[in-house]
Order: structure tokens, then sequence, then C-alpha cells
């Protein structure tokens, strides 16, 4: 279907609602808005940016998530207005954010600034079965323009995919039409960009992710963190993930989907540490917060469009807006420091493989249960993870570890490093660990 009779069928679903609406007036300016890029007085801040691959969108490397603004207009605008003048332009929100207020605060706080000056993402949030019906959900759809006051969306996202597996991802976008309804709206320029944010279930990501030829997702939202890039899997104060954000930024960097990140801080928990650790950080930089060491790591990616940070106190704004303006990213040394904090915050976990040799024979010969199980063991027995460089016991315990793996798999051609990340074995595995992240990871511990 061509856009003239898109926009002619339209009109007749809609029985002039969509007439009536905002939205009609942007038919015949969608070229434009695809098209858009953002101005801003540059010269003011030095706040850095990123460009979006297919429009050119010059997005702040902080965005503002509004999810926890405060009660009043008058501090939410405050805010506001303390961001987009040091270059903050990306402001993310949702219908069921606030008991549903979210958007309207949103829409009255930018709808004070001229429209090119700031990109707005927001939300299907059609957790419910009532708004899993085509017309509920739509609705939803045309009351975001409302409150937001707009007449076009820059970032539009399923929300929330993946919490309940592929069951959930067809009730609310497949079966019931509202998937083809948006791709749709984007052709028509109502939507800028369409993505999806992502909790949870791997097997909904890969789908997606799989299906770019027919999607062709502009982005997606990951929660991505220096503690959750290896250790998502744990299940600490309710977060648990079935895939590492290693896993999936590398997939999304591969597939050509610009990574929009949530949960930088992992919900405040990086921003608060125990002494012992935060003194090493604050040793190399004692000047900066916690917080900003978390956003500097992904920051410090390439494939990040934006780092989204729910910032509900003028304090955390001016931390974040320093930190990223302009952005000094995280030196080799840094990552690894920040790497041996997430594994003793974490416990150094060992890999859930129960060798039930399901995803064997690999074609490069490499054993992936026998590597698992000597990784683990050496877990067990403390010999990995290894210390610091400089520590007493580092020679021989990384000799330990390689002694100990000449034995456990005398045969060098099964060893870890013959993998070639074909993923063959990928969806093989039932308790599915991305085996090839797994397979790099005991490499890099083996050349330390
Ligand atoms: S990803 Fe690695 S371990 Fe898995 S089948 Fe391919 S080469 Fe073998
Ligand atoms: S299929 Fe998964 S759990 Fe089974 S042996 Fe392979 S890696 Fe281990």
């Amino acid at each position: 279907m061509d856009r003239r009779e898109f926009l002619k069928k339209t009109a007749v679903v809609a029985g002039g609602i969509l007439l009536a609406s905002p939205l009609a007036s942007v038919m015949a300016s969608d070229d434009r808005m695809k098209q858009r890029i953002f101005h801003s007085d540059e010269e003011d801040h030095k706040m850095t940016y990123r460009v979006h691959h297919g429009s050119g969108d010059k997005v702040s490397l902080l965005g503002f998530g509004m999810m926890r603004l405060p009660d009043s207009q008058e501090k939410v605008n405050q805010l506001v207005d303390y961001a987009i003048s040091h270059g903050v332009n990306y402001f993310d929100t949702a219908p069921m954010y606030k008991g549903g207020r979210n958007e309207a605060q949103t829409g009255q706080a930018l709808n004070r600034y001229p429209r090119e000056k700031y990109f707005v993402a927001t939300k299907m949030s059609n957790y419910d079965r009532a708004t899993q019906q085509f017309d509920n959900a739509r609705k939803m759809y045309e009351n975001s323009f409302r409150e937001l006051r707009v007449d076009y969306i820059d970032y539009y996202l399923l929300h929330g995919v993946g919490g309940s597996g592929m069951d959930e991802l067809r009730r609310r976008y497949l079966d019931n039409g509202i998937l083809d309804f948006l791709l749709r709206e984007r052709e028509a320029g109502r939507i800028r960009h369409l993505g999806f944010s992502y909790h949870g279930n791997v097997e909904v990501f890969d789908f997606l992710l799989d299906h770019q030829h027919e999607y062709h997702w502009d982005f997606a939202q990951i929660q991505m963190n220096y503690l959750d890039w290896r250790h998502a899997l744990l299940e600490k104060g309710g977060w648990k993930h079935d895939a590492d954000a290693e896993y999936l930024y590398n997939k999304m960097e591969k597939t050509g989907v610009q990574t929009i990140v949530m949960e930088p801080l992992r919900g405040g928990s990086l921003a608060k540490m125990r002494d012992i650790l935060a003194n090493r950080l604050k040793a190399l930089r004692p000047d900066d917060s916690l917080a900003s060491w978390a956003m500097r790591w992904v920051g410090s990616h390439p494939n990040i469009l934006t780092t989204l940070s729910g910032m509900n106190e003028m304090s955390h704004l001016e931390d974040n807006i320093h930190t990223f303006s302009p952005l000094d990213p995280c030196t080799e040394s840094e990552n690894r420091l920040l790497e041996e904090i997430a594994d003793v915050m974490a416990g150094f976990p060992v890999i859930p493989c129960t060798t039930c040799r399901y995803c064997m024979p690999c074609p490069f010969g490499v054993d992936i249960p026998g590597n698992f199980a000597y990784y683990n063991e050496t877990v067990e027995k403390q010999i990995l993870p290894l210390p610091d460089k400089t520590a007493a016991d580092y020679l021989t315990r990384k000799q330990q570890f390689t002694e100990g793996l000449k034995k456990a798999l005398p045969d060098t051609t099964t060893w870890a490093g013959q993998c070639v990340g074909c993923e063959a074995c990928l969806k093989k595995c039932p308790q599915q660990i991305r085996i090839p992240n797994q397979m790099a990871r005991i490499v890099e511990t083996m050349g330390q």
C-alpha cells in the first residue's frame, strides 16, 4: 500500500476522529519530519551528542527519563529548563508512568519550547487485556499525541517486550494488528523512529532482531550497566534477566540497530556501594561521583544513542550533565577496574551449564560443556577471578588455571579459543546460555 492509499484508508477507518485530531495536520509534512535535524545552541554548552544513523538526529548522550518526576509542575519545568539549557534534548515518557499523568507533565513542560528543540519518546503500554484490543490500543496511541501536545512522535516504543515471553508479544502486538498499525504510522511520518524496550526473555529479543529485514527497527532500549554487562542473570532485589547486556548490545550493533540505555545505575545500586569498592574508584578520580563512573562506562560504547537517567532532583541532573559535557570515555584500565568491581559485587557466578550436551557437536570442535565445567571448577576453587596483575599471587593463580586446563582438556583443539562465534549452538541450549560470549570470556580470562 502506498502512502496515498494508506492516508485514505486511515481516514475512513478513523471515522473522522483522526481527521479531527492533531494527527491530521501532519499528513502534508511527514517528509520534513522524517528528516528533522535538531538545532541546539551548542556554543552555550559542551554536551556530547550521537547521531542517529537513519535520520541524522543529533541526540544528547544524556537522555531525560521522565518516569520519576516530582508532582509539582513548577519543579518539573525547572528540571526541564535546566536540562534543555545544558543541551539535553531527549525526553522519555510513557502512558503508564505516574498513574497516567507523566505524559501530560512532560507535554506541559516541553510545549513551552519550539518543537525542534526536543525529541520526545513515548510507548505503547498495553499491558492489560483491555488495552490489547486493537481499538483501545489505538486510543492509547492517539492519546499520547494529545497529552504530549505534539503532532508527531520522535521515538515510539513497544513497551517492555519480553517480560512474559513470546505469547505475550503475540497477544500485545502481533495477533491484534498493533505492530502492523505502528509500522504504517511510521510510514506516514507520525512516528519518526520505531523501536522497543526490552525486559527479560531473550527469545523475544532474538525474534525481534532476527526479523529486522521485516520490521526495520530504528532503535531498541535495553537495561545496560557495568554490572548487567556480564551479570544480568543475578537475581537481586527483583532484577533478573536471562541474557547479559553484553550479548544484547553486541547483537544490536551487529544488526545495525542503535541502543538506548535504561537503568545505567542498575536501579541506583551503582551509585552507592560498599566502601571497600567505592574507595578504589575515589582513589582514581576523587572529585567524581560513583554515578558518573557508571554513566561514563555506558557512554563510552559507540553504539549508544542516548543514556536515560531518571532525574527527579536537580543534583542528579547537574551531576549527569557534568559527566556528559563532554564525555570523558573510560580508559582500558578503568574498564578493567569496573569489571573487577562488578565481579566482586556479583560474587563471580558460575556458568549455569548442566552438561546436557544438546549443544554438541560444535562444527569447530569446541568441547562446550568441557570448557564450562573447567571454568566453573576454577571459580569454585577460587582460582578465578584472577586478582589484579600487581597482586602477589597473580602469577601463581594464572599458572594454576592454565595447567589445570591442560589436564581437564588435553586436546587444545577443543579449547574455547577455537570458537569462531558461528552461533550454531545458541538455540540448542535449554539454559539459554549465550555460549559464544561465554567462550570469549574464557579466552579473555586465559589471556590476562
Ligand atoms: S558459537 Fe562457538 S561453540 Fe558455538 S557452535 Fe559456533 S564455534 Fe562452536
Ligand atoms: S546445551 Fe547448554 S546446558 Fe547443555 S551442555 Fe550445552 S551449554 Fe551446557
